[in-house]
C-alpha cells in the first residue's frame, strides 16, 4: 500500500534556497491569456524557481548541440528533462508558454476557463475527434498537468508487472513525483457523500487514502494544494541541473532529422528543426556518442505527429502529404484511444462546496466513478460571501466542448456557439445546468415536474429557474439549460451550508467541512477501463501547429458499452443511496426523471428517441459520451517503440509519454505519464 503524505507536506518552495529572479525574456511568455494581473504571490512563488534556464525560442541560436534533444514539456518531458540534466546536456523543446502568473493554469477556480480559451495563445488547444467529441490537448510548460482535474493515483500492480517494468524503479520514480507535487484533498461534503454512497452502492472496500489502483472506494491524491493551487509537472524543473538544463518556449518542433550512419542499416536521428513564433527556424545537432538521442514526450497527438512528419509512419499517408519516406512504420498512429466519459447531473436542494475529482469508485467490472461538485467552475465564492459573477462557464458546459446533452455528431460549432450564447442569457446569471436538447417542444407534464418553484428552506429562499418556464418553449435550435439552481440569499449561506443530513455516516470519515459554497448541480460521472475500442491518427497536413486528425471509435467494442451501462447503474445506486440523500431533492422528481429508463433519452437530455430499443441505457451511452481526456496510444511499446521506448526501426530516437500505452493506468493517468518520465 502506498503510503501518501499529507496535504502540504511536499512544500517544494521550501526547498528551494535562494531567490532568483525569472530570466527577463520570460516576462511576454508569462502575459498569456488568463494572466492574473493581481498574482503577485504567484510571481514570488515562481521567482523562488531557478528558472534561468527557461528562455523564450525567439532568442534561441540558430544552430546549438546538445546530448539529449527532449521534445514536448509536458507531463512526461518536464521530470525526464530534469532527470536527465543531472549528467548530461539537455534541451527541451516546448511549443507552448510559460505556466506561472497564468490564473487559467494555476487555479482550482479556472478549470474550465483553460479549456474555454480557444484563442491562439491558451494554454489548451482544442480538437475535435472525427467522431465528433470535442477534446483538448496542452500548449503549455507542463503539458497537462496544466490543465488536468488534479487527481493523482498510481497504476495498478498487475499493470506494472504486464509492462514488464522494475517495480522497484517504479515504485522509487513515483514516490519521487507524490515528494514534490502531490497533496491530500480536504474533502468536502458532496464528495464525502459520494463516497458513503458508493460504498452503500457496494462499490468496496472502503481504502481510505491511498493512491494504489485497487478495486472499491477511494481517496486520491492531488496536484492541488489546501488554497486551490495546482502544482504542475513544470514544477519538477527545479530539481534539474540549471547549468545542463536549457528550455526554449515557443519551439515548435517540424522536423526529426535523419541521416544513414556508415555500417548501420537503420536510419538515425541526429537532431530537430523547431521554428519560432516569427517563423525563424533553428537547428539542434545532437553532440557526440552514441548514447545522444532525440526523446519525443509530445503526448498523444503529437509525437506520432511529428514521427510522421519526420517520414516515419504508414508510407501511403506520408506520400499523401508529399513526405519522404524515412522509414515505413505502418503500427504509427495507430491504437489510439480515449476512455469515454458520460455524466449524469445531480441536482442538489443545497448549495455545494465546489471540488474536482477526489473520491474514486473502482468497480470490479471495469467502469470508473468519480464525482465533480459545484458546476461554476468559474466562480470562486469569496469570504464575504460575494461570488465574482464573471464566468459561467461550469465544467460540463459547452464553453469547455463537454456538451454531452448532443449525440457527437450534432455537435456542430453552430450548435456549440447557441448553447454557449443560450448559456450567456441572464436568465442562467445564477448558473444552471441539466443540458437538454432543444426542439419545438411545448411544455410537458414532464418538464412542469421540475418548473420553477420558490422553496423556503430555513432563512434561505431558493429559486429554481428554467427556459421553458421563461419562455414557455425550449428555443429551436439551441442547447438549452433547464435548472434546478438554487439561489440562496448571501445571507443564507452558511445555514445552507450547514451540516448534512448524513452527518452521522460521515462525521467519521476524513473529510473536511464545507469551506466555500459553489452552485448545486453536481456531476457524477462514469468512465471506463481500457477501454477496449481504438481507433487512430492520421495527418491533415503538414503544419506542426495544426492537430492531426484523430479517431477514437468510441463504444465500437460491445464490452466498452456494458461498462458504462453498468457504471451508470452504479451511478444510480449511489444517487439513491442513504448518505446521498441529502444532495437529491426529497420528491426525488429530478432523479426520478433522471433514473427513469423510458424518459432518460428524451427528458433529461431529450436525446433522441429510441422506442424500439430495449436498451436505452446502451444508447444514452453511446449519445452522451463525452471525454475524460485520458487519450493515449499511437507508439505502443511492442509495435512502435521496443521495451526501453526506442523507435523500432531508426536509432537514436525514443519516445516516452502516453501516447506509448495500450491502456490507461490507473483510473486517471498523469501519476503513471510523470513516473515515466522521471
Ligand atoms: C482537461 C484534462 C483533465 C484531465 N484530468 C486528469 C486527472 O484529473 N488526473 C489524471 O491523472 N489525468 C488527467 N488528465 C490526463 C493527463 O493530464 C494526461 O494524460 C497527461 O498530461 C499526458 O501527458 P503527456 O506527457 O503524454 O502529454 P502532455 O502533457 O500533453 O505533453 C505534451 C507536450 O508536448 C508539447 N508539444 C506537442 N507537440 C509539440 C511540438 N511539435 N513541438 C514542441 N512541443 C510540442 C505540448 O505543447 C505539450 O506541452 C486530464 C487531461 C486533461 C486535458
Amino acid at each position: 500500500m502506498a503510503a501518501p503524505g499529507h496535504r502540504g507536506s511536499p512544500v517544494a518552495v521550501l526547498a528551494v534556497a535562494a531567490a532568483l529572479v525569472v530570466s527577463s525574456c520570460l516576462r511576454p511568455a508569462a502575459a498569456e491569456q488568463g494572466e492574473d494581473k493581481g498574482g503577485e504571490e504567484e510571481a514570488q512563488r515562481q521567482q523562488r524557481y531557478n528558472f534561468r534556464f527557461v528562455r523564450h525560442a525567439r532568442d534561441a541560436p540558430l544552430v546549438s548541440h546538445f546530448n539529449y534533444i527532449v521534445v514536448g514539456g509536458g507531463t512526461a518531458g518536464c521530470p525526464l528533462a530534469a532527470t536527465l540534466s543531472e549528467h548530461s546536456r539537455v534541451l527541451l523543446l516546448e511549443r507552448g508558454g510559460y505556466p506561472y502568473g497564468n490564473r487559467n493554469v494555476s487555479s482550482e477556480y479556472h478549470f474550465a476557463d483553460a479549456l474555454a480559451d480557444t484563442s491562439p495563445r491558451s494554454p489548451a488547444q482544442r480538437f475535435v475527434s472525427e467522431d465528433g467529441v470535442v477534446n483538448a490537448r496542452a500548449r503549455v510548460l507542463g503539458g497537462g498537468s496544466c490543465l488536468n482535474a488534479g487527481f493523482y493515483t498510481r497504476a495498478s500492480g498487475e499493470y506494472v508487472r504486464a509492462a514488464g517494468w522494475d517495480a522497484r524503479l517504479v515504485n522509487a520514480s513515483y514516490r519521487w513525483v507524490e515528494k514534490e507535487l502531490v497533496f491530500r484533498p480536504d474533502v468536502p461534503k458532496w464528495q464525502c457523500a459520494l463516497r458513503e454512497g458508493l460504498l452503500q452502492a457496494g462499490v468496496t472496500p472502503d481504502n481510505g487514502y491511498t493512491f494504489d489502483h485497487v478495486p472499491g472506494t477511494k481517496i486520491g491524491g492531488t496536484i492541488f494544494d489546501s488554497t486551490g493551487r495546482r502544482h504542475t509537472a513544470a514544477d519538477f524543473l527545479r530539481t534539474a541541473n540549471p547549468r545542463r538544463l536549457t528550455v526554449f518556449l515557443h519551439a515548435t518542433v517540424s522536423q526529426i532529422l535523419f541521416r544513414h550512419r556508415e555500417g548501420s542499416a537503420k536510419p538515425v536521428a541526429y537532431g530537430v528543426v523547431f521554428t519560432d513564433p516569427m517563423g525563424v527556424q533553428h537547428r539542434v545537432y545532437l553532440r557526440g556518442g552514441g548514447k545522444s538521442e532525440v526523446i519525443l514526450a509530445a503526448g498523444t497527438l503529437g509525437s506520432p505527429q511529428l514521427l510522421m512528419l519526420s517520414g516515419v509512419g504508414p508510407r501511403g499517408q506520408l506520400e499523401k502529404h508529399g513526405i519522404r519516406t524515412v522509414m515505413d512504420h505502418p503500427m504509427v498512429g495507430q491504437g489510439v484511444a480515449d476512455n469515454p466519459m458520460n455524466s449524469v447531473f445531480v441536482p442538489s436542494p443545497v448549495p455545494v462546496t465546489l471540488s474536482l475529482v477526489q473520491i474514486v469508485g473502482v468497480t470490479r467490472f471495469g467502469s470508473f466513478i468519480e464525482g465533480v461538485s459545484g458546476s461554476q467552475f468559474g466562480i470562486p465564492l469569496h469570504a464575504s460571501g460575494v461570488r465574482r459573477r464573471s464566468h459561467t462557464f461550469g465544467m460540463f458546459s459547452p464553453m469547455t466542448g463537454q456538451l454531452g446533452t448532443l449525440p457527437p455528431s450534432e455537435r456542430t460549432p453552430e450548435a456549440m456557439r447557441r448553447a454557449a450564447d443560450a448559456m450567456r442569457d441572464p436568465i442562467f446569471s445564477y448558473g444552471s445546468h441539466l443540458l437538454i436538447r432543444e426542439t419545438w417542444t411545448p411544455v410537458s407534464a414532464s418538464h412542469l415536474a421540475m418548473e420553477p418553484s420558490l422553496r423556503i428552506s430555513g432563512r434561505c429562499v431558493r429559486r429554481t429557474y428554467s427556459v421553458t418556464a421563461h419562455h414557455g418553449r425550449v428555443r429551436p435550435d439551441v442547447a438549452a439549460f433547464t435548472s434546478t439552481v438554487a439561489a440562496p440569499l448571501p445571507s443564507c449561506r452558511a445555514a445552507a451550508a450547514s451540516p448534512c443530513a448524513t452527518a452521522a455516516s460521515v462525521a467519521d470519515s476524513p473529510c473536511a467541512t464545507a469551506s466555500s459554497v459553489a452552485d448545486s448541480p453536481c456531476t457524477t460521472a462514469a468512465s471506463i477501463l481500457g477501454p477496449l475500442s481504438t481507433g487512430h491518427i492520421e495527418l491533415r497536413s503538414t503544419d506542426p501547429r495544426a492537430n492531426p486528425a484523430v479517431t477514437f471509435n468510441y463504444f465500437k467494442d460491445p464490452k466498452d458499452v456494458e461498462r458504462c451501462v453498468r457504471g451508470i447503474e452504479t451511478i444510480e445506486r449511489v444517487v439513491r443511496s442513504r448518505a446521498f440523500s441529502r444532495f437529491t431533492y426529497a420528491n426525488a422528481t429530478a432523479m426520478d426523471a433522471a433514473f427513469d429508463r423510458a424518459k432518460l433519452a428524451n427528458f433529461l437530455n431529450l436525446l433522441p428517441r429510441h422506442p424500439r430499443d430495449t436498451r436505452p441505457l446502451q444508447q444514452y451511452c453511446r449519445d452522451t459520451v463525452m471525454t475524460i481526456w485520458h487519450y493515449h496510444g499511437g507508439c505502443h511499446v511492442g509495435p512502435v517503440v521496443d521495451q526501453d521506448y526506442r523507435v523500432i526501426g531508426v536509432e537514436g530516437l525514443r519516445v516516452v509519454d502516453s501516447s506509448t500505452f495500450k491502456y490507461s493506468p490507473g483510473t486517471n493517468p498523469q501519476a503513471t505519464v510523470m513516473m515515466l518520465g522521471r
